[in-house]
């Protein structure tokens, strides 16, 4: 069996690092943790005129038809260089579903723009449940002419602060089946009706509560079909768990590569403590976190790329990392002592992250009873 990258993707990923360890520097992430906005539109201009921000889509839209493994390939990177900004939200949350449910008119509008770097886009799914379930989909839309109209409030709404289009979930018919009567629209982010409030965070990403007071929408904004986007979100919530377990996954790279330097150069009692028996073993085990991760990540990411159903692959992934990653970081906590504990040292910028990526689409136990049920459970 042959996992190695084809030529497309060493350059891919080697291009990524490269450009990432110049461009974003951690002085530049702690500056977007406080900054509103959250990114840099230079830089987000540059990453798409590299034909990063197209990279799935189809050329014929302006994108680099590149698969979703090359996807996951370049956000490994952006998780090890800790990446700021709308980049799964745009790509994974807005684009994939229009490129793959939207309509030859829909494609035609969007899908330019966001290869640009002209549109920011995410989805609006959860509600103060927090729950990825379709029962938690209260926000209605009703049908008015030739419109719908939605009012409800959305709860952690990534980037939707930014966002030029957003797709929002909404109830547009009430059935003893909560998973029917659900629709999926894309809104104009400028549209009256519409209030967005940034929510405080662990790792300084913005989360928003999304508001919608009788937003008006054409009836020609639905995405797929009426009553019947339960499904869609099944797939988008499949996506974006994979593509956040990429990002994972190259933080998690890079965190055990810095604790090898640190025990190799820190020097207690006259030797390295990378010398010490201890710290050899929790390097063994954050290795063993991160290997046996990159391997599931893969091979879920192949997986979909050839059409192959993945449900499980991904939610192992997914499951697996959201706390190996927290493991990986608290272990490398403990090698590096009290330096690694404060703000000036970069470790805690991915603690901090594991945190909230962990509970990203999904935490360990929500993925673990996709896991039961696809064994027949
Ligand atoms: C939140 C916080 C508050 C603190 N407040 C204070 C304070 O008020 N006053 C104060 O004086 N200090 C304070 N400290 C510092 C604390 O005393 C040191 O963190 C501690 O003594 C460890 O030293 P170090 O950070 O240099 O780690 P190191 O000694 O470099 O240790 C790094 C790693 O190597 C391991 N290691 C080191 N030597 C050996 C060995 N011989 N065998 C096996 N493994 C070894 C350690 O277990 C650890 O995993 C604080 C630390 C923290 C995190």
């Amino acid at each position: 069996m042959d996992l190695s990258f084809s030529e497309e993707q060493e350059m891919l990923w080697k291009s990524a690092r490269d450009f990432l360890a110049n461009k974003c520097p951690k002085t530049l992430v702690r500056q977007m943790e406080e900054d509103e906005k959250g990114y840099v539109p230079e830089l987000w201009k540059e990453m798409a005129d590299l034909g990063w921000i197209g990279l799935p889509f189809p050329e014929k839209y302006g994108g680099g038809g590149f698969t979703f493994l090359d996807l996951v390939i370049l956000l490994e990177e952006m998780g090890r260089a800790c990446l700021p900004g709308p980049f799964i939200s745009t790509v994974v949350l807005g684009g994939l579903p229009i490129a793959k449910w939207g309509t030859e008119q829909q494609k035609k509008d969007i899908l330019p723009k966001i290869c640009k770097g002209e549109a920011i886009l995410t989805l609006a799914l959860t509600e103060p449940s927090a729950r990825y379930d379709a029962v938690s989909v209260q926000v209605k839309a009703k049908v008015e002419g030739d419109h719908y109209v939605i009012s409800g409030t959305k709860l952690f709404v990534n980037d939707a602060n930014v966002a030029d289009y957003i797709i929002v979930v909404a109830r547009t018919a009430d059935s003893a089946n909560p998973e029917e009567g659900i629709t999926l629209f894309i809104v104009d982010g400028k549209s009256p009706g519409i209030t967005t409030h940034l929510l405080r965070t662990i790792a300084g990403d913005k989360q928003c509560e999304f508001t919608l007071n009788k937003v008006k929408v054409p009836k020609a904004s639905v995405l797929g079909k009426p009553n019947q986007g339960w499904g869609m979100v099944g797939e988008i919530i499949q996506w974006a768990a994979l593509a956040k377990a990429a990002e994972m996954m190259g933080g998690a790279q890079q965190v055990l590569e810095m604790t090898i330097q640190y025990a190799k150069d820190r020097v207690q009692f006259d030797r390295p403590i990378g010398s010490f028996q201890i710290i050899q073993h929790y390097l063994a085990d954050m290795s063993i976190d991160v290997d046996s991760s990159r391997v599931s990540l893969h091979k879920a990411a192949w997986m979909l790329s050839e059409g192959i159903s993945c449900a499980k692959e991904i939610s192992v992934i997914k499951g697996w990392l959201s706390e190996a990653y927290r493991r990986v970081t608290a272990q490398a906590h403990q090698i590096h002592g009290a330096i690694g504990f404060t703000k000036d040292h970069d470790l805690e910028l991915y603690f901090r992250r594991a945190k909230a990526a962990e509970l990203f689409f999904g935490d360990a136990d929500f993925h673990r009873e996709i896991v039961a049920q696809q064994l027949g459970m």
